[in-house]
């Protein structure tokens, strides 16, 4: 298949931890026969840092929780024709808003000033790290979303469901064992 014909993906990580990329690594074999049929896009297994502009799906794994996730999230709402949110961060905000709970200087005095053994304690200033947001939010609260694969993280066949949906040109059937929210 010519790369022209291929189904572009993109994928990102936000305020996640890299298992629901894993879990589509998972796909295995599985993926081998797909990897036939797609393109990476802008992803962490291609290190590309910006996404085409028309690429077929995204799938973005976390919640918001800095202004760098929105740039790149609100970057992947404009290039990308289906948009889908990977895994209870990216639904719920996931592991990660269990920070919410607490104002934002509570939380960064207890890891960066409080925490007992701390060589050098002080909260990062440095101008290139991003801005974290007050709280960390769902994606669906700042795009719209086309489809959500629950779990943390989904399992490896709920990816092989939803791209083997799109080159067919059908909604994404996902049995109850697929919709997963452990
Ligand atoms: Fe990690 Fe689970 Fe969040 Fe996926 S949903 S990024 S596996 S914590």
């Amino acid at each position: 298949m010519s790369v022209e014909a291929r189904i572009k993906l993109a994928t990102c990580s936000l305020a996640g931890c890299f298992g629901c990329h894993m879990s589509l690594l998972d796909v295995d074999e599985g993926l081998l026969a797909l990897i036939e049929r797609i393109a990476f896009d802008r992803s962490p297994l291609t290190d590309r840092k910006h996404c085409a502009p028309q690429v077929d799906l995204g799938l973005v794994e976390g919640g918001v929780g800095n202004l760098e996730n929105v740039e790149v999230l609100r970057e992947f709402r404009r290039c990308c024709r289906c948009l889908v949110a990977v895994g209870s961060c990216a639904i719920t905000g996931g592991v990660p808003a269990v920070r919410n709970r607490y104002s934002l200087k509570e939380c960064l005095d207890e890891a960066y000033v409080d925490a007992i053994g701390l060589y050098q304690p002080g909260i990062p200033n440095d101008p290139e790290l991003p801005l974290l947001l007050n709280t960390v939010r769902p994606i669906h609260e700042l795009v719209k979303v086309d489809h959500v694969l629950p779990g943390c993280p989904p399992p490896a066949e709920a990816f092989r469901e939803l791209i083997c949906a799109l080159f067919e040109g059908r909604e994404p059937a996902l049995s109850c064992e697929l919709r997963r929210f452990d």
